[in-house]
Formats: C-alpha cells, sequence, structure tokens
C-alpha cells in the first residue's frame, strides 16, 4: 500500500496531479474538497455546515474533516493506497490522520509540495472560475483569503512530514506531464 500526501496551495495543481496519480498507481483519491462538494450537492447536514466555512475561503472545522476522512480511510482499507488532496490542512489533521493510520497499521510514505508562487496561483484560480462553479473560486478577496488561510494554518503541516524524513518539494509550474513526471520520480525512488 503506498499512501501519499499532495501537499501545495489552492491552484497548485493537486486536483490534477491526483488525476493522474490515482490511474498510474491505482490508488484512491481522498480529496477532502471534492468530499464536502459531493455532500453538498446532495444537501445533506454536513455539506451545509461546511458550505458555512467554504464559501469564504475558511476551513472546515477539523472535527468534521477528521471524521469524513477516517469514515472514507475506513472504507478503502483493501485498496492499494491513498492520494491525499487537500489533506492535512491543519498540523492537528496530520496529527489525526498520523493516528487513525496507526490504529489500521498503515503510514504515510511521502509528502510531495508541488511549490507555485503567489501571481501564478491567482491566475490559475481566476482561469479555473471560468470553468467551474465554485464559489470560492469567483472572487479576489476569497481567493486571497484562501492564500492567507494557506500560508497561516497549512503551511506549518509541511514542517510537521519534513521532520518525519517524508519531505518532497518539487517545482509546480511547468506542464502538466512534465510535473507528472517528476512526482512519479519521486514515488518510484
Ligand atoms: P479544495 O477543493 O481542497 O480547494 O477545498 C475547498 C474548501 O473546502 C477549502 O477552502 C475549505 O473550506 C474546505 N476544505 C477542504 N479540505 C479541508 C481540510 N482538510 N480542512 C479544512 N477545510 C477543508
Amino acid at each position: 500500500m503506498k499512501n501519499i500526501i499532495l501537499f501545495g496551495p489552492p491552484g497548485a495543481g493537486k486536483g490534477t496531479q491526483s488525476n493522474k496519480l490515482i490511474q498510474k498507481y491505482n490508488l484512491i483519491h481522498l480529496s477532502t474538497g471534492d468530499l464536502f462538494r459531493i455532500h453538498l450537492n446532495n444537501k445533506t447536514e454536513l455539506g451545509l455546515e461546511a458550505k458555512k466555512f467554504m464559501d469564504n475561503g475558511n476551513l472546515v472545522p477539523d472535527s468534521i474533516v477528521i471524521n469524513t476522512v477516517e469514515k472514507k480511510i475506513l472504507e478503502n482499507l483493501n485498496s492499494n493506497g491513498f492520494i491525499f488532496d487537500g489533506f492535512p490542512r491543519t498540523v492537528n489533521q496530520a496529527i489525526a490522520l498520523d493516528q487513525m493510520l496507526v490504529k489500521n497499521n498503515l503510514i504515510i510514505d511521502l509528502m510531495i509540495a508541488l511549490n507555485v508562487n503567489d501571481e501564478e496561483l491567482k491566475e490559475r484560480i481566476k482561469k479555473r472560475a471560468l470553468v467551474s462553479s465554485r464559489i470560492d473560486d469567483q472572487n479576489e478577496e476569497k481567493i486571497n483569503n484562501r492564500l492567507q488561510v494557506y500560508t497561516k494554518e497549512t503551511l506549518p503541516v509541511s514542517n510537521h512530514y519534513r521532520k518525519l524524513d517524508k519531505y518532497n518539494e518539487i517545482n509546480g509550474i511547468g506542464s502538466i506531464d512534465d510535473i507528472f513526471n517528476k512526482i512519479c520520480s519521486k514515488i518510484d525512488k
């Protein structure tokens, strides 16, 4: 089993690369953002609760996120592993993930961080806004808030995995295929 965290700010390309990685390595894509959007489309209580935070680009509370992830992991214990996309986004979530995995005799193999500067991220998110219905992509203030939340609350998660010697960083600017090949070379190392 291979468990990989694809890390990086909003707009770094985590979703795009995850979709390619799950096909190549036959992994489960565990995107917390996608899980919340599915809940929201189905108008579940959880989805409506998450929406209050998502619409403004704030983080959904850890307890909700952790329960959602644990459920998805337990449903897929027989898989080849997971690509975690958009999770963990706080150090508390990282600690909870480690505990969940240990309980099931699993570990994170590596974190791969996609490095993209803010200017490029904003351009990409604005482009995505033209084709997506995501409310949080649609306005500059929300995009800026998401980038600030990332720096303040999510970036420290990388130190957690640095300390565990699992951290790898690659340049997230370039063609989708070039970036994909760089990610694969880290996984296949
Ligand atoms: P994403 O699709 O990963 O960009 O996530 C969209 C939104 O969902 C984020 O801006 C947060 O509001 C919420 N979200 C997704 N994943 C998490 C997480 N791990 N922790 C807290 N909030 C999250």
